[in-house]
């Protein structure tokens, strides 16, 4: 079951450079993935041979780029586990997925009505929702977190009231790695008669994804973090529930019937997807996912943990170095920040030594002030990292180490 890394580090070009004269140690994962030589073929092929506009068309390369969508949507529809590719809804990236669902489930909110997040959550998974606060006056509850990253789950479950109309909550944090107890999490809202949407888009790169299993609501993740192109990502939605969801965008695509005395809208997924969609985007996502069922996650997962237990030693063994997520449950994502270092700085310097991590807040900025740091440096792994990576990373920061004393 263990990876040949050699045979999967070729399936990523991108992988093999130089960056400031140095090979290139990609640690920025959880930010972007590489694009697989699959999903790079597929568009490839798609742009080259079948390039039309889709649905509307009778003519062959029409029903070609119709067919080759199609099956991306399959394709996804698998990946996740879903019922049917009819609960596989395209959008740019999981923030139009959960914009997606703010803008139509959340059409249905009156004032007072709550949604249910937790500390850790992505600006994508906060913004929206405060908006609707604005525009309806919804009310956002947060569950807590202690200071290792670790969800009360319990008082989340307490959160959950009367005036709940959605839990919507991170499956896993792209700042901490914390891995939440997502089927919990489904089965006392679900009690309560809440729907729950999933960020997924830190899990779905790591973990085989079983929305079916779940029994979530919706479930949202991005193309470009799953090995595939950017711009492209998926809503998925119970059939039930996206039935009975009104429309968001308006356009072509999303009509039965259209006249000036009113208009019938389709049925889902096309409801959701007005205009032209990113069909390459969609044809690249569907190779990619296929690619990454192809490795494994068993086998993705097993790797990555070593790699993750390896980076935490060799992290560890900084001085003056703090690591910010300590939860038993993570995914390979490290978080940290090094004595007297500003974390930008520590990116411009690895970066010198060919050694790619994220600097900042990462767009999770109410779990950085709970967590009382103002940025982080973040090495995030993929499945085709290696050993040889960590190392490069330990030494790259005992360099920082001596340049900034
Ligand atoms: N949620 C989480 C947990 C993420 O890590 C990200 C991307 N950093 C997003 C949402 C937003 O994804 P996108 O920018 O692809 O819409």
């Amino acid at each position: 079951m263990s990876l040949d890394l050699a045979v999967i580090r070729a399936q990523f070009p991108a992988l093999h450079q130089q960056v400031n004269g140095e090979p290139l140690v990609y640690l920025d994962n959880a930010a972007s993935s590489q694009v697989c030589r699959a999903s790079i073929e597929a568009v490839r092929t798609f742009e080259e041979q079948d390039k039309s506009n889709v649905h509307r068309g009778v003519h062959t390369l029409a029903q070609r780029a119709t067919s080759a969508m199609e099956a991306g949507r399959e394709q996804v529809a698998r990946f996740l586990g879903a019922r049917s590719s009819d609960e596989i809804v395209f959008t740019r990236g999981t923030t139009e997925a959960i914009n997606l669902v703010a803008g139509t489930l959340g059409q249905s909110f009156v004032e007072g009505d709550e949604v249910l997040i937790t500390h850790m959550e992505h600006h994508s998974n906060i913004v929206p929702w405060q908006l609707l606060a604005r525009q309806r006056g919804i009310v956002l509850k947060v569950a807590p977190i202690d200071d290792r990253g670790v969800l009360d789950l319990a008082a989340l479950v307490g959160l959950i009231g009367p005036r709940t109309r959605l839990v919507s909550v991170v499956q896993t944090s792209n700042t901490l790695g914390t891995r939440n107890p997502v089927a919990e999490i489904v089965r006392a809202a679900h009690d309560a008669g809440v729907p729950v949407l999933l960020d997924g888009a830190q899990a779905a790169p790591h973990e085989a994804v079983d929305v079916a299993a779940l029994g979530c609501d919706f479930y949202a993740f991005s193309g470009h973090k799953v090995c595939g192109p950017t711009g492209i990502g998926v809503l998925y939605g119970r059939r039930e529930l996206l039935a009975e969801l009104p429309p968001w965008q308006g356009g072509g695509d999303m009509i039965e019937r259209v006249s000036f005395q009113g208009t019938t809208f389709a049925e889902p997924p096309a409801r959701f997807e007005a205009g032209t969609p990113n069909i390459s985007g969609i044809i690249g996502l569907g190779a990619a996912c296929d690619y990454l069922r192809g490795v494994g996650f068993d086998a993705i997962a097993q790797w990555e943990a070593e790699l993750l237990d390896a980076a935490t030693q060799v992290l560890q063994a900084v001085p003056g170095l703090r690591m910010i997520g300590t939860a038993p449950d993570k995914a390979s994502v490290c978080s940290f920040v090094l004595e007297g270092a500003p974390a930008a700085d520590i990116g411009t310097l690895l970066d010198m030594q060919g050694v790619a991590v994220r600097a900042g807040h990462h767009c999770t900025e109410p779990l950085m002030e709970r967590l009382g740091v103002p940025a982080t440096a973040r090495a995030s792994f993929a499945f085709y990292n290696t050993m040889d990576d960590v190392e490069a990373l330990g030494r790259g920061l005992h360099k920082v180490r001596k340049i900034l004393g």
